[in-house]
């Protein structure tokens, strides 16, 4: 048996795929990355081979819109994070991958179950521009088992959307037992895995159709690109394909890059990205004046066994939730704060905090003030500090 290490016959381990994958010599010309390709026009030497191109399978040069290697390579090994995928398509945002994996399963007359945790703009998409177009929806609780969603299908749900954690409250769903329900019942599943990267939790293997991710976030990981990505089935891969080209959707050869070279280092980013929200979460769950923090590995987290059950590791994102609240506790909390910057989006090496305001249609508001966190990869103690000081000036004066 050896003790020197895997197997090189085995398949990679995870850490090592992110560093092989998509790295075919045809596309690198052995280049360790490959070049950017910047591309519309495609000249062809002869009316044949311009025929030959339009008729080809999606990884061959024919027009920009098409891709080069550079989109191709990001495309492979994306679909390198979610086993069972039969192939990854690239949006110029998160929110554009979305609406396209959206419009791909659902037609005027169909029916959408959208979890109340849903990202705001993704519930916004469902019950504004898709309902304008025919497609019915309702709410339901993300915390719903299979028993419970299977009640809500009808002849007309054509889709099952979810995402776990959820936006801003952190529900963490039972994506394996709803994802066999709609399955059982010939519904489509589309999980929204950006909390989890497809790295610390992974839809294709759990069930799930469709799973998307905003590239925006941990792959990109330096906050200076918008992109986002849709790993699917076999089954679904190609009525994807034939949505995302109808409508244009494609992302440039250099955002491509700057997302590859995000993906090789997307392993370590992301243990240390954990590693201190998980320090900065515990510290916080000990302070007085914090009700309660919403990180998915924490008890104190809706759903926290079905973290167990399923994720291999966390990410950086968070919440918690204080014992005041108050039409200036945000402002006092937040706009003297040295490490943590006001910002919206998440997954960046930098700290950034939001107060909360999650738009629920089935959950009432929360009691106290609430603030979403991304961890960064700054030192926790500093950050844990930013957030002592800011713990101090909101607390109310001790009474003599
Ligand atoms: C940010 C985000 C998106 C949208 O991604 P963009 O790339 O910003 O369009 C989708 N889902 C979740 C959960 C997000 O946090």
């Amino acid at each position: 048996m050896p003790t020197d290490g895997r197997d090189p016959h085995l398949p990679p381990s995870p850490e090592t795929a992110l560093a092989a994958a998509g790295r075919r010599p045809e596309w690198t010309h052995g280049i360790v990355s490959p070049p950017v390709y910047r591309a519309s026009t495609v000249v062809y030497a002869s009316v044949a081979e311009m025929e030959a191109a339009a008729r080809a399978p999606d990884v061959r040069l024919y027009y920009g819109r098409r891709g080069t290697p550079t989109q191709w390579a990001l495309a492979e090994a994306l679909t390198a994070l979610e086993p069972g995928a039969a192939g990854t398509l690239l949006f110029p945002s998160g929110v554009a991958a979305l609406a396209t994996a959206i419009l791909a399963v659902c037609r005027p007359g169909s029916h959408i179950l959208l979890p109340d945790s849903a990202y705001e703009p993704t519930a916004s998409f469902v019950l504004g521009f898709a309902r304008d177009h025919g497609i019915a929806a309702d709410v339901y609780d993300p915390l719903l088992d299979a028993e419970g969603i299977a009640r809500l299908f009808c002849p007309e749900t054509a889709l099952l959307l979810l995402e776990s954690p959820g936006s801003m409250t952190f529900e963490v769903q039972d994506v394996p037992g709803l994802a066999a329900a709609a399955r059982a019942a010939g519904v489509t599943t589309l999980l929204d895995n950006s909390w989890a990267a497809s790295w610390v939790f992974k839809g294709i293997p759990a069930g799930c159709d469709m799973v998307m991710q905003s590239l925006t976030k941990y792959v990109g990981g330096h906050s200076d690109l918008l992109m986002g990505a849709v790993s699917a089935t076999p089954a679904l891969l190609p009525q994807l394909r034939r949505t995302a080209h109808a409508l244009g959707q494609c992302v440039s050869a250099d955002d491509a890059a700057l997302a590859l070279r995000g993906y090789r280092t997307l392993g370590v980013r992301l243990a240390r990205h954990a590693a201190s929200a998980l320090a900065v979460a515990r510290w916080l769950a000990e302070q007085p004046l914090v009700t309660r923090v919403l990180h998915p590995a924490l008890p104190s987290c809706p759903g926290h066994a079905r973290f167990l059950r399923d994720f291999t590791g966390s990410s950086g994102l968070f919440a918690f939730e204080l014992a005041v609240d108050g039409p200036d506790i945000a402002a006092r909390f937040c706009d003297p704060m040295h490490h943590f910057r006001l910002g919206y989006s998440w997954g960046g090496f930098e700290s950034l905090i939001v107060p909360a305001r999650p738009h629920r249609r089935l959950a009432p508001p929360p009691a106290g003030a609430r603030f979403r966190v991304s961890i960064g990869l700054e030192d926790p103690a500093d950050l844990i500090a930013d957030l002592a000081a800011a713990l101090d000036r909101v607390s109310p004066p001790a009474s003599a």
